[in-house]
């Protein structure tokens, strides 16, 4: 078994990916080289200005190459609870939003030519217990009623059709979801960025920044750089440079493993429609088959960034046999984890720090594992904030809470970790 990315070996990053030695001066340094630096980077360069991607390690290495590529409706908030916190406005315009992310990453696809397997098959959310059944019951005519929304509910008998799996106790299904090879479409928008004018720079970790009078010095790994404007877009690997965004986000591990291609008759038994899956746990398992035919298996573990990855990959195994007694017999050939970026009401944030040196510095993240289509759209929506194509943003009209316990080490991830184990386990 290999400890790394399958998407990397299947997919490395491009030998001939335009990267560029650290410019002087640039109108907007975006930090971190992912979906939301990049998504950010292409529609600014886009529109005129000057864009430094400043990437620690090369481009695409954080979780945008190592997810599981499934973009699924909704944020990890649950669209009950955003529309009861922020009112009903919002609440539609946070449900719609994650809607028209998944159509973004069609329209980039199309607009650059990506070739990254994005296809839309929807997503089957699997109720894990009899009662999640009951709630997913509900949360039909909820959705119906409040957001005019579709959702297709599937009882234990007719989920055969979706998968071949019978620990389930029906499914709730989402059309308009969909999935992607997460290291074709990383490397596609960076070429796409770099294709518009943006400068992508690796081994250029950011270590400080500080005000100037017009703009901010970074200083890098590579030097130093001047930038009107910076937007922080680190998500799960946010360190220190701010203290502000940093008390905002924290990080958590999460983990998969591949097994070998399977036969087509076996591809065809596990998952007939080719759905994206995962499970009604608060530690949910998700699930799907790679565009070739292996199935992909992940989930939390304990949150924590550490697990050894023969581990993790032991443990994830029999969660997978138990979903699927038929990989029984199936080698597992590759076992990955990345960090994820947690906020603390669930919801990705973008914002600008007001309260510390770092006065004025943008922001984009916080998915909470729901990443692969929301960080396109907020990397692009910030882009279009900061060069001034779009004037306001519903991400500006809620507050981005930070606690008084919370100073960059999330110490208390091991008992909320306990705490929500027990409610899956409780729960009914
Ligand atoms: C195992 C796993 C499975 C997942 N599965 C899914 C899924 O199926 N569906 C879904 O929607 N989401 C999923 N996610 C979440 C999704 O991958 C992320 O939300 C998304 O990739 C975040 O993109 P990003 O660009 O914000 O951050 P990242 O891709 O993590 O990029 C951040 C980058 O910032 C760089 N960086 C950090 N500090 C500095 C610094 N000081 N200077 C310069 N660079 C710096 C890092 O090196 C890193 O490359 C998963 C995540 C993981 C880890």
């Amino acid at each position: 078994m290999k400890t790394g990315p399958l998407w990397i070996e299947q997919y490395p990053r491009p030998a001939g990916l335009p990267t560029s030695p650290l410019p002087d001066a640039v109108d907007v340094a975006v930090v971190g080289g992912g979906y939301t630096g990049l998504s950010a980077a292409r529609v600014l360069a886009r529109a005129g200005a000057t864009v430094a991607v400043l990437e620690r390690e090369t481009i695409g290495w954080g979780a945008s190459s190592r997810n599981g590529g499934m973009a699924t409706t909704g944020l990890k908030a649950a669209a009950q609870q955003v529309y009861q916190r922020y009112g009903p406005e919002l609440g539609r315009v946070f449900w719609e939003l994650s809607l028209d992310a998944i159509d973004l990453i069609g329209q980039i696809v199309a607009e650059e030519g990506l070739e990254c397997d994005f296809v839309r098959r929807g997503h089957v959310a699997l109720a894990y217990k009899p009662g999640h059944f009951a709630a997913m019951k509900e949360k039909v005519a909820w959705f119906k009623e409040k957001l005019n929304h579709t959702f297709h509910l599937v009882g234990p008998q007719e989920l055969a059709q979706e998968i071949g799996s019978a620990v389930f106790y029906g499914g709730l299904i989402d059309e308009y979801s969909g999935g992607l090879h997460p290291a074709r479409y990383v490397f596609g928008l960076a070429e796409a960025a770099a294709r518009h004018g943006a400068r992508l720079v690796e081994g250029a970790g950011v270590t400080s920044m500080t005000r100037e009078a017009r703009g901010f010095r970074l200083q890098t790994e590579k030097g130093a750089l001047h930038a009107r404007e910076v937007l922080v877009a680190t998500n799960g690997y946010t360190d220190g440079l701010s203290p502000q965004i940093q008390r905002g986000i924290f990080p958590a591990g999460s983990y998969i493993i591949a097994t070998a291609p399977l036969p087509p008759h076996l591809q065809r038994q596990l998952s007939p429609k080719g759905r994206m899956f995962y499970d009604s746990k608060w530690f949910l398992n998700y699930f799907r088959l790679t565009p070739d035919g292996r199935m992909l298996f992940g989930g939390r573990n304990n949150l924590s960034t550490g697990l050894d990855l023969q581990e993790s990959a032991r443990r994830l195994r029999a969660h997978m046999v138990r979903v699927f007694p038929q990989l029984r017999d199936v080698p597992i050939t590759h076992s990955w984890s990345g960090q994820l970026g947690l906020t603390f009401d669930l919801m990705p944030h973008i914002g600008r720090v007001n309260d510390d040196p770092m006065s004025g510095v943008h922001y984009a993240m916080g998915y909470c594992g729901h990443g692969v289509s929301i960080a396109t759209y907020t990397g692009t929506e910030a882009g279009l904030l900061l060069c001034g194509q779009k004037r306001d943003s519903p991400f500006l009209q809620i507050p981005h809470p930070r606690k008084f316990y919370y100073w960059g080490r999330p110490w208390f991830l091991p008992f909320a970790a306990l705490y929500y184990r027990f409610r899956d386990w409780a729960s009914s």
